[in-house]
């Protein structure tokens, strides 16, 4: 999915919980994260010099965030653990960075931290190439029927557009909104 897809709909399903900036900030940064594995891909409309700067950016969140994990990592599953949708689209590091957060800060950031994150997977696992659950273990493989490629990734604004009007007329739980994606899941796999 694309970056304001993952924001717009993340709002969506967690406003009624985010109750001050701080909270909206770490949302906002929640549901972008594990994108920042094709962070040197970003800004590409962007003038040269401050495309340059915000990827530094990225980079530097990258190497504080993931960079230790990632080096751990490589000893078991070698150069894999660098590349887009592997070790960034799991659940085992939004744990480890909600720990970290419940511990520095607060258990109500962490919490929203954690779910902003999960929610970037479940969107991805509607996507063609899928998402697994708990990379590099064993356990959930979840892909669809959206190929991001082409003109499909579009649907989703087209499905926010539904579910935002569904929610405005009906006062439905926003949680209720994700029900909208589960035709679009093809194939759920335990391994
Ligand atoms: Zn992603």
């Amino acid at each position: 999915m694309l970056q304001h897809q993952h924001i717009l709909w993340t709002f969506l399903i967690l406003f009624p919980f985010i109750k001050s900036w701080e909270e909206a900030l770490i949302v906002l940064i929640f549901s972008v994260l594990p994108d920042i594995d094709v962070g040197y891909k970003k800004f590409q409309r962007f003038p040269r010099g401050i495309r340059k700067f915000l990827q530094l950016i990225l980079r530097i969140i990258w190497n504080i965030l993931y960079l230790p994990y990632a080096f751990l990592l490589s000893f078991f599953i070698g150069k894999k653990a660098f590349e887009h949708r592997t070790i960034t689209h799991s659940l085992i590091p939004a744990f480890l960075l909600s720990f970290a957060l419940a511990y520095f800060w607060s258990l109500k950031i962490a919490l929203l931290a954690l779910a902003s994150y999960s929610l970037h997977l479940l969107f991805d696992s509607i996507t063609v190439s899928g998402v697994k659950w708990f990379y590099p273990l064993k356990g959930l493989f979840i892909r669809g029927r959206i190929n991001t490629g082409t003109w499909q990734v579009f649907l989703i604004d087209a499905l926010f557009v539904i579910a935002l009007l569904i929610f405005l007329n009906l006062k439905t739980p926003t949680w209720s909104l994700l029900l909208l994606f589960v035709p679009l899941i093809k194939e759920v796999k335990l391994f």
